[in-house]
């Protein structure tokens, strides 16, 4: 009988979660090859895994880990304000993972302080993690990984995981009935403007979009891929928005919460001309992978868009960004000044 398993189970259906597995600590084993076989298919991804090999070995962290639950919570249910579409990834918009705001954060507090009632010592890492997530709901048959590289459920891949390292062995399997990838289908391959996806299930993490636009993005203005990046400021969702498992799996039905307001200031223009005090008090908080001190990406982000998709209103905008206090945001507007020949 696994009581205590059904239990947290049970708990989660009825706090909204749409999966909920439990597996022994030992089912993380085989992530450690995955990872290393990852850094061979594309070497130059080591340094960005490297930052990640704390997630490889669990126990090194968490000695008393026997069992992991993990969770997915679907997020495509969100109204997408026009202003922000097709510029900022969907799962930064809707990142439930600090907004204390939302629902699901507040049902992640509330899964944890159940299990701790049951008597449980969990722990987990709300931003980062504690497993390799995908792994570990793959275990626990929360869902399947794709050729993009993304867990879907039933719900498609607009869901969020969150795992808890338990010290109690314990073991539920979920279950799902996701179909594979149709057999002859690359649309996110062939989709991909970095060409980061360059095989099934092989991706370099360095040269995507959301990497570049986000805590990768340090050179954009010497950064010849920025060229491709097209519609996207911050963030990019293309290998998920052509993926015909995705179909129709979004649904706009509910406002997130603060969003409608937020986004009226998220146009490219207000983004160039917001001032650090605002950006620090109302915007980093909710996009945390740039910090306080990094508005200006944000700036050089939003000057790579105006370059790949410039119209005359732009021109002013660029012109008075060669006047900006930082020299990375004067850099790409003088670039791009010269290149289109703007004064
Ligand atoms: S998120 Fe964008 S850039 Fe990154 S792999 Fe997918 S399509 Fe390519
Ligand atoms: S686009 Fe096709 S190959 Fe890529 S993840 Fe979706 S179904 Fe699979």
């Amino acid at each position: 009988m696994n009581i205590i398993e059904q239990m947290i189970q049970k708990k989660a259906y009825e706090l909204g979660y749409e999966k909920c597995g439990i597996i022994p600590i030992g089912l993380m084993d085989g992530y450690a090859k995955k990872f290393e076989e990852r850094i061979e298919k594309v070497p130059k991804s080591k340094m960005f895994y490297q930052n990640q090999q704390r997630l490889v070995n669990t126990l090194a962290t968490y000695p008393w880990a026997k069992s992991v639950v993990v969770l997915a919570v679907q997020y495509g249910k969100y109204k997408i304000p026009e202003v922000v579409k097709g510029h900022i990834g969907k799962s930064y918009l809707f990142d439930i993972r600090v907004d204390k705001n939302t629902k699901e954060y507040q049902n992640n507090r509330a899964l944890e302080k159940y299990m701790q009632e049951l008597g449980l010592k969990v722990e987990t890492n709300q931003k980062f993690g504690v497993v390799g997530m995908r792994w570990a709901a793959l275990q626990a048959g929360i869902g399947i990984v794709r050729r993009n590289n993304f867990l879907y459920t039933e719900s498609g891949s607009w869901v969020h995981l969150e795992a808890w390292v338990t010290d109690r062995e314990m073991e539920l399997k979920e279950t799902n009935d996701v179909l594979q990838c149709p057999k002859n289908c690359n649309r996110c391959m062939a989709s991909c403007p970095t060409k980061s996806l360059s095989d099934p299930y092989t991706m370099s993490p360095t040269t995507c979009i959301s990497f570049l636009t986000t805590f990768g993005g340090r050179n954009l203005p010497q950064e010849p891929l920025s060229r491709t990046f097209g519609n996207c400021i911050y963030g990019c969702d293309i290998c998920q928005d052509v993926c015909p498992m995705d179909k129709g799996k979004w649904k706009e039905e509910e406002e997130f919460p603060g969003l409608a307001e937020l986004s009226s200031v998220l146009t490219p223009e207000n983004i160039l001309n917001m001032e650090e005090g605002f950006y620090r008090k109302k915007v980093q908080p909710k996009f945390f992978y740039l910090s306080s001190e990094e508005l200006w990406k944000w700036k050089v982000d939003v000057l790579c868009y105006m370059r790949n998709n410039y119209k005359e209103t732009y021109r002013p905008l660029i012109i008075n960004a060669c006047n900006n206090e930082n020299y990375k945001v004067r850099e790409m507007a003088y670039s791009i000044c010269k290149e289109l020949c703007l004064q």
